[in-house]
């Protein structure tokens, strides 16, 4: 499968880690959108959060847990926000489920 996030995943293609277990992988984004802008990936390819089921739920989980100290690592002390965008609609441009970190600063009150 083509996939850049599993490319990077496995070390194929160059990225900023922030963080790494067993079930995810977070690093920068290359075009960021707020002053720390990071994606955190399931190390199994998820095509989006419409394809949590029941048996991969659990590292969806797993992410969630990790995401505080990735957060703390991260400085955003004062709060952030998570995003993961589904589908044409929802302007994903990578199959490949990821949730944004976004901070670093007061984020927008729109989030659409
Ligand atoms: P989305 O539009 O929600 O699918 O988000 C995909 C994100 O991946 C965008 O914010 C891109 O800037 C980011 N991105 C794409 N390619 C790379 C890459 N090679 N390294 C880091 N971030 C990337
Ligand atoms: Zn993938």
């Amino acid at each position: 499968m083509n996939c850049i996030f599993c490319a990077i995943v496995n070390g194929d293609i160059p990225s900023k880690k922030v963080y790494e277990d067993e079930y995810c992988y977070a690093f920068l984004d290359i075009a960021p959108q707020a002053p720390v802008h990071c994606l955190v990936v399931p190390r199994e390819h998820i095509g989006s959060a419409d394809e949590i089921t029941p048996d991969n739920a659990c590292i969806v989980a797993e992410i969630f847990k990790a995401i505080p100290g990735i957060a703390k690592s991260l400085g955003l002390e004062g709060g952030y926000r998570i995003v993961s965008n589904i589908g044409e609609d929802g302007c994903q441009s990578v199959k490949h489920l990821h949730f944004h970190i976004l901070g670093g600063k007061k984020l927008s009150e729109n989030m659409a």
